[in-house]
């Protein structure tokens, strides 16, 4: 027992090391799911847009990178058919948690492939196979085999799961969440967003002609654009804009700036992972 014990410990502390010593900068860049997958029809990947990705990722020679990717038409319809995300109710909901999880796995082996045919050294993590939420919260979140990954000079690639919930059985972990516990853990030195606008506007783009784009904010800034959005707004966009930017406070928070950007545009994310100039919205703390 005692040197299960003492084994537990070095293990632990060989982690925390190793999150000392990974040097250079780490970026965390989310690929949205509107972007990498076709959301209007099930299960289909947007091939194109992932190998222009994985092109510009791989041009970008980023030191230290992290990437997390969303469900869009893969994790989504399943998660919402199951209710997974309200958490275990009823025995039917099984099948549905082991489907979306492999809906997830699938979308993840086509992100992973491209990238790996360019050249990156991609590594597969399940979210679910390291972390456990409490009521949707990240309750357990066991970094070392992340930290060695990145050590080691992989680049570890993650997604929205369907995971284990020590409170509500199990629910839906989101990207969003994911990138903001990453990024703060790994102290990132930035947080790249890739989604289908340009950035943070003052309404949806998509359905307000009178919408802008923010293209500087701080944490304040954030809260009161985000009052001035409205609350009733925030609730029901799930996981739209609102919902990521709620998710994102914590790691802007920690002083880690983040540019929301559209990823669908060609040659943003290779500006953005190069520091060049380019239209988003960029949120520091102050
Ligand atoms: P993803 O699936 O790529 O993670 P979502 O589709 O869930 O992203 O969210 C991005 C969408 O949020 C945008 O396409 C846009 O239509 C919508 N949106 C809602 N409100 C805003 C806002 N204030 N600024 C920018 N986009 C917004």
């Amino acid at each position: 027992m005692l040197a299960e014990g003492l084994l537990w410990q070095e293990e632990l502390w060989t982690g925390l090391e190793l999150r000392g010593r990974t040097k250079g900068k780490l970026i965390v860049l989310k690929l949205g799911g509107s972007v990498i997958t076709k959301k209007k029809r099930a299960m289909t990947p947007n091939l194109d847009s992932l190998h222009r990705l994985a092109r510009e990722i791989a041009a970008a020679e980023v030191e230290h990178l992290i990437i997390v990717h969303g469900g869009g038409s893969f994790g989504h319809p399943l998660a919402k058919q199951y209710k997974i995300k309200e958490g275990y109710e009823d025995p039917s909901q099984i099948k549905g948690f082991s489907r979306t999880h492999q809906a997830m796995l699938g979308l993840n082996r086509l992100v992973v492939d491209a990238l790996i045919r360019h050249n990156i050294a991609a590594f597969s993590v399940s979210p679910s196979s390291f972390i456990i939420t409490k009521a949707g919260r990240i309750q357990i979140f066991y970094d070392n085999t992340i930290a060695k990954l990145l050590d080691t000079g992989f680049v570890p690639v993650l997604f929205g799961d369907a995971v284990l919930d020590s409170n509500i059985g199990f629910t839906i972990l989101s990207g969003d969440q994911l990138v903001a516990a990453l990024a703060t853990r790994f102290k990132a030195s930035k947080i790249i967003f890739g989604v289908d606008v340009d950035g943070l506007y003052t309404a949806d783009p998509k359905t307000e002609d009178s919408a802008h784009l923010i293209s500087h904010t701080t944490l304040q800034g954030l809260k009161s654009a985000m009052h001035n959005m409205g609350e009733a707004k925030v609730t029901d966009v799930t996981g739209g804009m609102l919902g990521k930017i709620s998710e994102l406070m914590p790691a802007i928070d920690a002083e880690i700036p983040t540019i929301i950007i559209n990823a669908a545009k060609e040659g943003n994310i290779y500006k953005a992972l190069k520091e060049k100039r380019v239209v988003c919205t960029l949120i520091e703390k102050k």
